[in-house]
């Protein structure tokens, strides 16, 4: 088992002054894989005293030496490539080639990006050719708690880390109990590269104790958190109170719309999608809305294809899924499926327990709903696992209407050769993301939600700027 006790705070790897214990489980074996500590207040307490301490020099640090950190650490993080995708395999069960692939790959893009956005952005500027003395000046929000989920922990860290870094900001990085492992591969290479000491602080912990006492904390100025729709609105609840900015990555129940003159692959890949990942992102397109006319057609080759999907060993090369997360996550989906067979929709693949020959690891058979109608628990919950649910419509307005009839507005899908009807629909969905024939959504468009899904917006340069506080300066002199 691997000893993770200590904590990355003021530039150096220190032993926590708590003395409580968490387990992380690899998820696909039932075992503990790691030890690690749950940090307590007075930890928080001097985590954030160095960042806020390091944050006098940092926030006027030059443009040009943050760059040269970024990329010295883009070039370490290339090397410890392999080391992180294998933790991210041992912590959330991603199997290695995704991890290695899709999940450690996006950390890497995510650097590779900011890099670019930091060398083009204007820190000061004109407020326009019309009023040339007023200058706008953006400056770092301050010392920063980012608290990030398990599913994708790479992805999630270095879509707050980098750009905190990138605007002048110092932090405190909370990653998910569940999944610490690859955040503290991050803290080494930081340690490597000898970045000033205080600027990134890591201390590990659950939400109610390490999450609550870095989120109230009053010299936190900005919280940039990932994860459920629950702690989310805790952690609102804890920045109103003295007016901390708050950044929120938080669910969603993604509609995935196929009309008749879709193209070939669109029913195979939107099932592929909700899969991906064990169904443990929060983009997943989770209800899939199929024009009654191509319907009994869609649902047989949503049977066909679900049940010859792969669920496996993580640690095996290959296109399969692994576990989900938890038990606790386990039996929620099972909960979840078993009240969708109640409610009478019609179980078309997988269902409840665990595929066959798997039967120690959390793992969840692909499972498919027809018949689905909006107003059922599998229809309404995110369910974060993979479970796909089926639901007809009649036309493009009955599409939109079912597809925008969610608390929750993160990525929405449209499938049609039809490119008029693309721009009609797109327009009308209430989502923050529409991604129209499997196009995807590039790695630096702005990524977030509407609605229950969260407020601002991560990636790129509307990444960045989740950063930064404008000042406007009146009478300015060249
Ligand atoms: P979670 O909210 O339980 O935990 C996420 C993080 O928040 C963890 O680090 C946890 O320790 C911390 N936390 C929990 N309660 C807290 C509190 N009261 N105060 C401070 N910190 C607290 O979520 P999870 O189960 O780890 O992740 C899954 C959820 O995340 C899903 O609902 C998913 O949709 C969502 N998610 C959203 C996005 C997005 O970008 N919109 C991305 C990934 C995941």
């Amino acid at each position: 088992m691997l000893d993770k006790k200590n904590f990355f705070i003021n530039g150096q790897w220190v032993k926590p002054n708590s003395s409580e214990e968490i387990k992380v489980i690899d998820p696909a074996t039932e075992e503990n894989c790691a030890v690690i500590t749950l940090g307590n207040k007075s930890d928080v307490d001097l985590a954030v005293n160095a960042a806020k301490d390091a944050y006098e020099s940092w926030a006027f640090s030059s443009k040009q030496e943050r760059i040269g950190l970024l990329e010295k650490l883009y070039e370490n993080y290339k090397k410890r490539w392999a080391d992180i995708a294998e933790a991210i395999t041992l912590e959330m069960g991603a199997p290695k080639d995704f991890a290695t692939k899709l999940q450690a790959g996006t950390g890497a893009s995510h650097i590779k990006s900011f890099i670019r956005y930091l060398k083009n952005f204007e820190f000061e500027k004109p407020l326009g050719e019309h009023a040339p003395n007023q200058r706008l000046i953006y400056e770092p929000k301050g010392v920063c708690a980012l608290i990030t989920p398990w599913n994708w922990p790479m992805n999630q860290v270095c879509l707050k880390v980098m750009p905190a870094i990138a605007s002048g900001c110092t932090m405190v990085l909370k990653p998910s109990e569940l999944a610490p492992l690859s955040s503290m591969i991050l803290a080494e290479i930081i340690d490597e590269i000898k970045f000033p000491k205080g600027v990134f602080n890591l201390v590990n912990g659950d939400g109610a104790t390490t999450g609550d006492a870095l989120t109230s904390h009053p010299d936190i100025n900005m919280i940039s958190f990932t994860g459920s729709t629950r702690a989310g609105a805790l952690i609102s609840q804890n920045a109103a109170k003295d007016f901390k900015r708050v950044s929120l990555e938080l669910g969603g129940k993604g509609a995935n719309i196929i009309f008749k003159d879709a193209d070939p692959e669109a029913i195979e890949r939107g099932a592929l999608r909700c899969f991906r990942n064990s169904g443990q992102s929060c983009n997943a397109p989770t209800r899939m809305l199929v024009e009654k006319s191509m319907y009994n057609e869609a649902v047989e080759r949503l049977k066909k294809y679900t049940e010859s999907f792969e669920v496996g060993d993580p640690k095996k090369e290959g296109e399969h899924i692994g576990p989900v997360i938890s038990e606790t996550q386990y039996n929620k989906i099972q909960t979840l499926i078993q009240k969708g067979i109640d409610e009478g929709a019609k179980l078309v693949a997988g269902g409840t327990g665990k595929p066959d020959g798997l039967d120690k690891g959390y793992f969840v058979k692909p499972t498919v709903f027809a018949n689905v109608n909006n107003n059922m628990e599998v229809a309404r919950t995110e369910i974060f696992g993979p479970v796909l649910s089926v639901i007809p419509f009649e036309t493009e307005e009955d599409a939109i209407k079912i597809a925008n009839d969610t608390t929750y507005g993160l990525t929405n899908y449209i499938q049609t050769q039809d490119s008029e009807k693309v721009q009609r629909v797109a327009r009308r969905l209430r989502s923050g993301m529409v991604d129209v024939n499997g196009a995807g959504i590039a790695v630096d468009a702005p990524f977030g939600g509407f609605k229950h899904s969260g407020i601002g917006r991560e990636a790129g340069e509307h990444g960045l700027e989740e950063f930064l506080e404008v000042k406007a300066v009146g009478g300015w002199s060249n």
